[in-house]
């Protein structure tokens, strides 16, 4: 049983909440706010305070962010779930609103008095209800821990050495010693003015109320009636309306904010992991994973770690927080005991649960802020295989292995799978890729370039659109080998290729047909804006050639569709052009094309 709130979140409170306010914006003004919902609530929001949800630019202005932020079991086990017998949950919301209006009261009446700091009044008048807190705390959470006392508590909770001992001036019933700022007066002031506002202790005595009642005077009853407005517009920023009576709120469905999140069976967190589709990017299984597991599996937290066995570091990624925009990534160093515990669970494939040794926190633990982890294995397989860490650091639920390593389970294969089938795809596309593509050019290659042909003379049969090809080779290029080496010749190759790649329009289709020898593929192209096209090319080569030092030129030979032309005929012509380039000179085109292939002539 995880003890309540645990010595490592105590112990540590302090170093943390001055990292937390060194590094993010939560200050003393959001520990208030935090605290309208109770103490212990805080205390679970700042030890998970190294959370993104408390880094810049979240706003923690209202009630209903700060129950965002303490995360909807916290939220649920406080105010929704029936608390044993003895603490029937109607007081418990009567002494949650009693607590607020004191606290709202007494920080006004600081204010007015200027009696002392006025979110320290605040937080003491809220505090001032604590031993009832604590009672309640204990009896529903944790019966078996011993009683402790109020003081014990606010030793650990480390707050400000005067609001500390003012709190316990106002616990004590005989004050015979003058506290600080008279915080007594002050905070039992407040309790009246509560009071009056019609937010009553639940312990109070009826007939002491009403006599309250009838000796206050006007100006007390009209800063009762603005406290009950405050206290009012708190309480239904957090989705309680006064004006609904009490039983009908016990029958009311939870505020919208702690709907729509139970757990489901493993049926449905399959479904809802794998019904996201297949994530075409590892962020995507990330994200799938660390969602399912807040939302489905009752976790606080979720990361994700690809692990280096060499190191033995997790490089961590998470999206888990509603409040994160981005995947965080964080490197993290297990101590040797957690590294242990890793191995083996890569080893047997079966979660192992990381727990706090006693002393200062350390290793995952320690930079995670939690005192226990639930490390999934995945992909054992790969060369860095990878966990789902999943804590549940700011509800009370210790993870059990027992009824819990079904849906992690679960989790880690599903995982798994996806991660596998992303891979199988990548290795496909590659495959693919590289069966149709020239490796040197990193063009088509024939084969392509030949299914391309087909299609296109198939195309411009049935449409009758103009069809051009060009066959296109490098000229001399023996001789360019033989004068300046094989390797430069590549590197002519692969400038001739980029030229083609870069000049044609997309749709066109390029392919390296044979050693130095490019076929051109231009649907819906005439032959006259293919030579065009071909001009180009000449220029553009050359220029390359000469930017390398090498002498690069092109014979280009070019034809285009006839009605009842296979792609061998067009191939042929093509050639035959091209030959006749070679025959005139070289660095030329020729075209073998009919009268029928040109566009009419335009009569003067
Ligand atoms: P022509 O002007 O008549 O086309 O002369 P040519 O030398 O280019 O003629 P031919 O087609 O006989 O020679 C082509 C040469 O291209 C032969 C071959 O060594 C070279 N070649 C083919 N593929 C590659 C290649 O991948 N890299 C290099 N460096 N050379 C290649
Ligand atoms: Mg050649
Ligand atoms: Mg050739």
């Amino acid at each position: 049983m995880q003890a309540l709130p645990s010595a490592l979140a105590l112990a540590d409170l302090h170093r943390r909440w001055r990292s937390v306010a060194q590094h993010m914006v939560l200050g003393e003004a959001e520990l208030v706010l935090l605290l309208r919902l109770d103490p212990l609530a805080s205390l679970r929001a700042l030890r998970a305070a190294h959370t993104p949800a408390f880094r810049t630019g979240h706003d923690l202005t209202s009630i209903q962010a700060a129950v965002q932020c303490l995360g909807v079991p916290v939220t649920r086990q406080l105010l929704e779930d029936t608390p044993p017998v003895h603490t029937p949950s109607t007081e418990l919301r009567t002494l949650w609103r009693h607590s607020i209006a004191t606290a709202l009261a007494a920080e006004y009446l600081a204010q007015k008095g200027g009696l002392m700091h006025p979110p320290a009044a605040y937080l003491l008048g809220l505090l001032h209800d604590l031993p009832l807190w604590l009672q309640w705390i204990q009896a529903t959470l944790q019966p078996q821990e011993p009683t402790r006392t109020a003081a014990h508590w606010l030793a650990h909770w480390q707050l400000p050495t005067s609001l500390q001992s003012a709190l316990l001036v106002t616990f004590r019933t005989d004050s015979s010693q003058e506290p600080p700022h008279d915080a007594g007066s002050l905070v039992r002031t407040a309790e009246r003015l509560a009071s009056l506002a019609g937010f009553p202790h639940p312990a109070a005595d009826e007939q002491a109320a009403i006599a309250a009642l009838a000796a206050a005077d006007k100006s007390d009853l009209a800063t009762a009636q603005q406290l009950r407005r405050r206290v009012e517009g708190a309480l239904r920023t957090f989705g309680f309306d006064q004006a609904i009576p009490e039983a009908e709120l016990d029958r009311s469905p939870p505020p919208t904010i702690l709907t729509g999140q139970r757990e489901g069976g493993l049926d449905e967190l399959v479904l809802r992991v794998l019904g996201g589709g297949r994530p075409e990017r590892h962020l995507g299984i990330v994200t799938a994973l660390t969602a399912a597991a807040v939302r489905f599996c009752g976790y606080d937290r979720a990361f994700h770690g690809r692990w280096n066995p060499a190191t033995g570091r997790l490089h961590l990624r998470t999206k888990c927080e509603a409040a994160a925009r981005r995947l965080t990534l964080k490197t993290l160093q297990p101590t040797p005991g957690e590294l242990a515990a890793l191995r083996t669970a890569q080893q047997t494939g079966d979660p192992v649960l990381l727990q706090a040794p006693f002393g200062p926190p350390a290793g995952l633990l320690g930079v995670l802020s939690t005192d226990e982890l639930l490390a999934v294995p995945m992909n054992r397989e790969l060369a860095q295989p990878a966990f789902l860490l999943l804590d549940r650091s700011v509800q009370l639920t210790p993870i059990e292995l027992g009824t819990d390593q079904a849906k992690a389970q679960t989790l880690g294969i599903m995982g798994s799978m996806l991660h596998e089938s992303l891979l199988l795809r990548r290795r496909q596309q590659r495959a693919q890729k590289f069966a149709v593509t020239d490796p040197l050019t990193r063009l088509s290659n024939r084969r392509m370039g030949l299914a391309a042909l087909e299609r296109e003379v198939a195309r411009a049969e049935r449409s009758g659109r103009q069809l051009t090809v060009l066959m296109c080779d490098l000229d001399h290029f023996k001789q360019l080998n033989d004068a300046y080496g094989h390797l430069q010749g590549d590197v002519a190759l692969q400038a001739a290729a980029d030229v083609l790649r870069q000049t044609v329009r997309r749709g066109d289709v390029v392919c390296r047909y044979g050693g130095e020898e490019f076929l051109v593929v231009l649907a819906e192209t005439s032959p006259d804006e293919a030579a065009v096209l071909a001009a180009r090319l000449f220029t553009a080569i050359a220029a390359h050639g000469e930017q390398l030092g090498l002498p690069l030129t092109v014979s280009i030979g070019l034809t285009s569709y006839r009605a009842g032309d296979t792609a061998a005929a067009l191939l042929q012509r093509a050639d035959g052009a091209l030959y006749a380039s070679k025959g005139h000179g070289r660095n030329r085109f020729s075209a073998d094309v009919d009268a029928t292939d040109l566009p009419p002539v335009p009569l003067p």
